[in-house]
């Protein structure tokens, strides 16, 4: 059978990785979660104390990358060897995490690493410049939506799962529109939908449904 790049963008919240996990499953492919590549060197920074820094000092963020290694396997992101998976989801990194990504040297550390992804194909990669940077040439390609304020209710139903009730809803759709707003403002790789993406509104979806509606589509291209 035939095996496809999928490429899945949207912003923050909008349902990518569960949905983009969910489908990889079912294909059998690679799921690579690019957002959380950034927040595990949002997270080095921080641990190193040279998140100030790193917007004014060049040759420290370049050595600092150069001897930083961000991996992927099985789901989970290593930061030097260390699996970072769960440190990585804190409201802290959440909100500065997009203004370390808008670094010119983050980006090409990161891209480059990304892109050697799609020397095999089969894979699903979600993140915020897939289907315009990474891969122009995916296969498939889906830009994933919601209201900022359905984003927001998703955001808080995971943080009371997990016993975090500090923010409220206001705090939460705050914090995503302003992550929008940094992530498709910003000079490289902004935010947007690729021309020849499909947009899916996924505020009156659930999970199932999502994942449904792109599996169809790559079942057409698969052959399946
Ligand atoms: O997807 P997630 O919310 O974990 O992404 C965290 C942040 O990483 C985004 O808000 C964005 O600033 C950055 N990001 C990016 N490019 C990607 C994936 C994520 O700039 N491909």
């Amino acid at each position: 059978m035939k095996k496809i790049i999928i490429a899945i963008d949207g912003p923050a919240a909008s349902g990518k990785s569960t949905t983009a996990k969910a489908l990889a499953k079912r294909l059998n492919y690679t799921y690579i979660d690019t957002g959380a590549m950034y927040r595990a060197i949002t997270l080095k920074l921080l641990r190193e104390n040279a998140y100030d820094t790193a917007f004014t000092d060049e040759a420290m963020l370049k050595a600092l990358l150069d001897a930083t290694d961000i991996h992927l396997e099985h789901g989970a992101v290593f930061l030097d060897g260390e699996d970072v998976s769960d440190k990585i989801r804190t409201h802290d990194i959440s909100s500065k995490v997009s203004k370390v990504s808008s670094l010119k040297l983050v980006r090409e550390k990161l891209t480059e690493c990304q892109k050697k992804f799609g020397n095999e194909k089969g894979i699903v990669m979600d993140g915020r410049d897939i289907g315009t940077v990474i891969f122009p040439d995916a296969d498939l390609k889906v830009f994933m939506t919601a209201s900022a304020r359905e984003r927001a209710k998703r955001r808080l139903e995971e943080l009371q799962l997990k016993g975090e009730t500090a923010l409220t809803l206001d705090d939460l759709e705050q914090d995503i529109l302003r992550r929008d707003k940094e992530d498709s403002e910003r000079a490289l790789a902004p935010l947007r939908k690729a021309a020849d993406a499909i947009e899916l509104d996924t505020s009156a979806l659930s999970i199932d449904e999502q994942v449904e509606f792109i599996y169809r589509r790559a079942a057409i291209l698969i052959g399946n």
